[in-house]
């Protein structure tokens, strides 16, 4: 169940456009998110379980938000729709509200939020974001549906693992054997050998200057909206990024030690400058396939990061997509070598909380909220 269009026109012509408070729940890009918006001149929410959540937002009061709303749990969002709409508040969603409600409650929640909700849909598994990726043009690493097909490293992933908690590697099916729990679903992926980059976009879809993205299939001849890159990440990840300290695999494996793949923080990165064009190919074909998921589809809005890896062919391997702000773009609270180019300071959180203004101002809110 989702929200439709003419249920979130009720919600808005009932908002006061000069009251609008951005609120979001206190974890994962929150502190980026409070901050934009207060630069861009709107009241905030926070929304938090737990007086500990609250208080270390006393130590960054540049983010602190005008108000908050303590619950038991995370789920009583649900109830207090009414109470969020009352206050004009807009919702910016990330991966720890999606986490903590689940998708289909968060799809649910009576309340505006920004971007797509629809496209979670595509996001919330890996065969549709096969489909999607692959429709729009993107190389992701090959698939294994037989594990004795097993030819070269693999990862192998379980349908609920989160944060790249329970990934394992293995080079061979003997290899994957001895450590697959066959109980579980799971993907057995190529282990797509390169650096890893994470490429935070933003798409705009009520600009009509800039980089314009090209509509296909019922959508050709179209401009569809504006594409930028804001910035790029490279996720530290325990204990994977030091393993090779302790010696090879295989001494490590004889003493029971496998490598994880535990998000536990992020680095500033840029990529070489000739990579660019095949980056903004990808994001663009991405961007326009999202609008022909589904009959009537909103396609993608806002933020996005196309997850990748790219080879010593310079090769770009797309393994993911998150159809959000990720918490990889936290580097570039004060700005990014990118986004610096079009205008200092606006990370993430900022450019959704100008996108808000501005379509208050144009009149387009329901643009871009779902
Ligand atoms: P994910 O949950 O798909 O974002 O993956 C978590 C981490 O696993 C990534 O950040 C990579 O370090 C690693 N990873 C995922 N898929 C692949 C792949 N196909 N090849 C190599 N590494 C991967």
């Amino acid at each position: 169940m989702g929200v439709d269009s003419n249920t979130l026109a009720t919600w808005l012509a009932d908002y006061d456009p000069s009251q609008i408070t951005i609120g979001v729940v206190a974890s994962h890009s929150s502190l980026q998110i409070l901050h934009g918006a207060r630069l861009e001149g709107f009241k905030t929410l926070g929304i938090a379980v737990g007086e500990n959540r609250r208080r270390y937002y006393k130590a960054f009061p540049g983010a602190e938000p005008d108000e908050w709303l303590m619950l038991e749990n995370y789920r009583e969002m649900l109830d207090y729709a009414e109470w969020f709409r009352k206050r004009n508040v807009v919702i910016i969603p990330h991966g720890s509200l999606v986490e903590y409600l689940g998708s289909t409650n968060f799809r649910s929640l009576q309340v505006p939020t920004f971007g797509n909700r629809g496209i979670l849909h595509w996001e919330s598994s890996r065969d549709r974001q096969r489909q999607w990726l692959e429709a729009g043009g993107c190389t992701m690493p090959k698939v294994y549906t037989d594990p004795h097909d097993i030819d070269g490293p693999v990862i192998v992933k379980y349908a609920g693992a989160k944060g790249g908690r329970g990934y394992f590697i293995a080079r061979d099916y003997r290899d994957f054997r001895r450590n697959a729990d066959l109980e579980d679903e799971f993907t057995i992926q190529e282990y797509a050998l390169g650096c890893r980059y994470y490429l935070h976009f933003f798409f705009d879809p009520t600009a009509t200057d800039g980089f314009q993205v090209q509509g296909r299939g019922s959508h050709a001849g179209q401009n569809l909206g504006r594409l930028e890159l804001l910035s790029m990440d490279r996720r530290d990840e325990a204990n994977v990024d030091e393993f090779y300290k302790l010696g090879s695999l295989r001494d490590l494996r004889e003493k029971g030690i496998e490598p994880s793949f535990v998000v536990t923080g992020n680095q500033p990165v840029v990529i070489r400058e000739s990579l660019l064009p095949r980056a903004f190919e990808m994001a663009e074909g991405t961007v326009s396939a999202s609008f022909e998921l589904e009959e009537g589809a909103k396609g993608m809005i806002g933020p996005f990061c196309l997850e990748t890896i790219v080879t010593d062919q310079l090769e770009f391997k797309v393994f993911e997509i998150s159809a959000r702000i990720v918490a990889g773009s936290n580097p570039f609270i004060g700005g990014s070598p990118y986004s610096d180019i079009n205008e200092p300071f606006m990370s993430t959180g900022r450019r959704i909380a100008r996108s808000i203004k501005k379509s208050i101002a144009d009149g387009t809110l329901l643009d871009i909220l779902s």
